[in-house]
């Protein structure tokens, strides 16, 4: 089909080329929304998925009671867990905590389905790797994030508890 008149007449006119132009005048004197990262940074939500940490409660001690939940829960199958012989009927402990971040798809499963806030996905974005064996998260690592970011997640976790 050949072009209809209406369309002979806009491209004679330049009319798209017209178009692009006054939008980018629009924008010219408006205040600018991108921002010159990493100088520049934008506000992370509370429920931000990031990585993980694991976390320890008042006391210092391990929050993680080795239910196991995270791990069934965990539909990349990225979590893998052994409970350490020591355990005992008070307190049970994990031997290994791995999680593969390779696998992981951050849907934030293993936070909901644990029951003391142990394994939570905090508020850190800065974490590739350049290697596979820099995304495997072992549980002496889980624990360090989660010592590093205790602060800002004690507040995330606080500013989302009203809705869980
Ligand atoms: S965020 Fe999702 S995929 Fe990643 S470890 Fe947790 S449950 Fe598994
Ligand atoms: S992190 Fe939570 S869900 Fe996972 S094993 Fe420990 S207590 Fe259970």
């Amino acid at each position: 089909m050949g072009m209809n008149i209406k369309d002979l007449i806009g491209s004679f006119a330049l009319k798209e080329l017209v178009t692009g132009l006054s939008v980018t005048l629009k924008y010219m004197f408006k205040p600018n929304i991108t921002v010159q990262y990493p100088e520049e940074r934008i506000p992370v939500s509370p429920r931000f998925r990031g990585e993980h940490v694991l976390r320890r409660d008042d006391q210092g001690e391990e929050r993680c009671v080795a239910c196991k939940l995270c791990e069934a829960a965990c539909p990349a199958q990225a979590i893998y867990i052994e409970i350490d012989t020591k355990s005992t009927a008070e307190k049970r402990l994990t031997r290994v905590y791995d999680i593969d971040n390779g696998k992981c798809i951050y849907c934030g499963y293993c936070q909901e389905a644990c029951p003391v806030d142990a394994i939570v996905l905090g508020p850190n974005v800065e974490f590739c790797s350049e290697t596979r064996a820099g995304l495997l998260y072992d549980k002496d690592k889980l624990l360090a994030n989660g010592e590093r970011w205790k602060t800002e997640i004690d507040a995330n976790l606080k500013a989302d508890a009203k809705y869980r």
